[in-house]
């Protein structure tokens, strides 16, 4: 079941400039900063009360923050929701008709299981799923 929003994801350039824009921004300090090898992408995270907001900068030159930099410039790039059973929500999902990214479950940053739904199928949204490793 999905629960909440868990965070919205944000393509950024320039990872120590945007960190700075968003502690302005929020009034708190990035709380970690995390390489997601897999994604080649550098993550920062902020804490806003029940939700958080991830930056995310390319970490090398064929990253996906890249390509999506480059086509849509920097923004919004997804919203993740966090379910307490992402396999039944993939389920679930992949049975109404959404395009789900994955297969299974992949681990993402910030000690999570994540999933992504293609934009086509979710309103122009690139949707993550995600679940608390435990
Ligand atoms: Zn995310």
């Amino acid at each position: 079941m999905i629960t909440k929003v868990e965070h919205i994801g944000i393509a950024v350039s320039d990872l120590d400039r945007a960190e700075k824009l968003f502690e302005q921004l929020l009034g708190v300090k990035p709380y970690k900063r995390e390489t997601v090898k897999s994604e080649k992408v550098i993550t920062s995270f902020f804490k806003t009360g029940e939700t958080k907001i991830e930056l995310l900068s390319a970490a090398d030159d064929d990253s996906v923050i890249k390509k999506f930099i480059e086509k849509k410039g920097e923004g919004v790039h997804h919203i993740a929701f966090a379910t307490d059973d992402i396999e039944a929500d993939m389920e679930r999902l992949a049975k109404q008709g959404f395009q789900l990214l994955q297969q299974r479950p992949k681990p993402g940053a910030d000690n999570k299981l994540v999933a992504f739904i293609h934009p086509k199928s979710a309103g122009g949204v690139l949707v993550e799923l995600c679940q608390d490793k435990d």
